[in-house]
């Protein structure tokens, strides 16, 4: 089984299944949402579009990662499963309107241009994931976060910094009264 896409050989032949499981270092991803990343397993059909030279992908992605919790810092599990799908074109002459190419790329947001007519499947793959791994990832919706005072892991320790504000408030209402109470006196 192959894991590259050939143009050629969907031209020839017809639509195109390919796979592949890939390991991907931190260095590759280079995000540091991502803590640690295993395996992934990409499956993609790609077969001849409706535009000439235009070529459609429909593929799965499976990978499970560690991701950090952008309020708690701390990793977590995450088990990604999803399909996606991908529209390549052929790279627009130099020639054409740079603006031109702009435009076209921002109204079809999985719209790829290509040059080489073969695309290695371990390539689009990492495109792939980079565009799963959310910008700022939460352990959970109601993640307590870090105290701001003492570092504290709010989720799992109960620091006591909230109650010693609190303190203070009362403490700074007692100097006002004991301040009020000797201009009585006076
Ligand atoms: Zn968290
Ligand atoms: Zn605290």
């Amino acid at each position: 089984m192959s894991d590259i896409i050939r143009f050629d050989v969907i031209d020839e032949h017809g639509p195109q299944t390919v796979r592949g499981t890939y390991a991907f270092s931190s260095a590759e991803l280079d995000r540091d949402e991502v803590a640690d990343i295993g395996p992934a397993e990409v499956e993609a059909r790609v077969e001849a579009g409706d535009a000439p030279a235009e070529y459609l992908v429909d593929g799965t992605l499976k990978f499970t990662a560690d991701y950090n919790c952008s309020r708690c810092l701390e990793p977590y599990p995450i088990a990604q499963s999803s399909t996606f799908h991908v529209r390549f074109r052929p790279r627009p002459e130099a020639s054409q309107e740079d603006e031109e190419i702009e435009i076209t790329a921002a109204e079809e947001l999985d719209v790829e241009f290509y040059t080489a007519r073969e695309i290695p499947l371990r390539d689009l793959a990492l495109e792939q994931i980079q565009l799963t791994i959310p910008m700022k990832p939460l352990c959970d919706e109601s993640c307590l976060g870090l105290c701001t005072h003492c570092g504290a892991n709010k989720n799992r320790d109960k620091c006591s910094c909230e109650e010693s504000i609190v303190d203070d408030r009362w403490g700074a209402l007692h100097e006002i009264r004991n301040q009020l109470a000797k201009k009585r006196d006076v």
